[in-house]
């Protein structure tokens, strides 16, 4: 028998009832804190003449540029203090975006050059950004994670992401950004060293990259979870692997359609993972940029025709916690 939410959420598909589907609750576990936000309602609460932008991105510099415009948009560049406000603020639009999208479990990524801006001062950053998560923890469960961006080196490593490590705050290590930079194997230790700790770890791959960099990524790296790993729908070796090692995929179609990694809904490789046994969820990634909420993501899915209710409402249970 299907429980209270599963009825509902199903209802919701069938029904096209976005009201009804905010009631049930959601997870999204691939969120960028700092992009996660409503665009026009931020820039508005910001008072900033902002444009919007393009909705999709051929050229990944292209995001990349509208990335840095939101982050420091209109200073050249930001002082420390201009530079965490705005973070701050970015990352309370994520909240109340989720939280008003019904979405009831949140995993932001904060990403680790964040400490920079703080002046490397762990304990002041965690307790603004713990006061910050408290502000919103009686509608959203919230457990952060931290980000490594491919660029760092080895010192950015020793100096950012091991004390975040020690201080507890994060709940799992992810490392992101374009996977053209920086193989897998310069990051091996620090993921070791986060699992000891008891660190759920996941890492982006299979976004621009092919099958065989997303087993490579989960080898070397001992993920429990990929960051889209949507190459992998290209070799049934790779989700033979992926199904037999119970990793889940945490994918967010509308970022892979935007991004150019996927033609349509209809199209997306999601589909042929999941006849193919791979555990996925699904998620918004930057909201901020690709306008789609949790909501958003289940109903283009949806309205493909290629998705039974059914089977997202288990995409949907997939998201939690087992
Ligand atoms: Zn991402």
């Amino acid at each position: 028998m299907k429980n209270e939410d599963s009825v509902k959420f199903i209802t919701a598909l069938e029904t096209g009832d976005r009201n009804l589907m905010r009631q049930v609750p959601r997870a999204d576990v691939h969120n960028h804190a700092a992009l996660g936000g409503d665009f026009k309602k931020w820039v508005k609460k910001e008072g900033l003449d902002l444009n919007e932008g393009a909705h999709f991105f051929p050229d990944f510099t292209d995001f990349q540029n509208l990335v840095d415009n939101i982050f420091t948009y209109p200073y050249n560049p930001p002082t420390n203090k201009q530079q965490r406000d705005r973070f701050l603020s970015l990352f309370s639009a994520t909240y109340e975006l989720a939280i008003s999208d019904g979405v009831t479990y949140i995993e932001p990524g904060y990403d680790a050059v964040i400490l920079d801006y703080w002046e490397m001062d762990l304990e002041q950053m965690i307790s603004e950004l713990k006061a910050q998560v408290d502000l919103y923890s009686d509608r959203i469960t919230i457990k952060p994670d931290i980000g490594i961006i491919r660029v760092f080196n080895k010192k950015d490593i020793e100096r950012t992401i091991y004390p975040c490590i020690e201080s507890g705050f994060f709940k799992a290590l992810d490392i992101f950004a374009d996977e053209r930079l920086g193989p897998p194997e310069d990051f091996e230790e620090v993921f070791h060293v986060a699992k000891q700790s008891g660190m759920k770890l996941k890492g982006h791959a299979g976004e621009l990259l092919d099958a065989d960099f997303v087993r490579r990524s989960v080898e070397v790296l001992d993920l429990d979870e990929l960051q889209h790993g949507i190459a992998a729908a290209k070799s049934p070796e790779v989700m033979r692997f992926l199904a037999d090692s119970q990793i889940r995929l945490n994918i967010c179609p509308s970022s892979n359609i935007q991004l150019c990694q996927s033609e349509s809904f209809k199209t997306h490789p999601i589909r042929i993972l999941m006849d193919n046994g791979v555990k996925v969820s699904v998620n918004t990634d930057d909201a901020i940029i690709f306008g789609q909420k949790s909501t958003d993501e289940f109903f283009n899915l949806y309205e493909t025709g290629l998705y039974s209710a059914e089977e997202l409402d288990q995409v949907r249970l997939n998201g939690f916690p087992s």
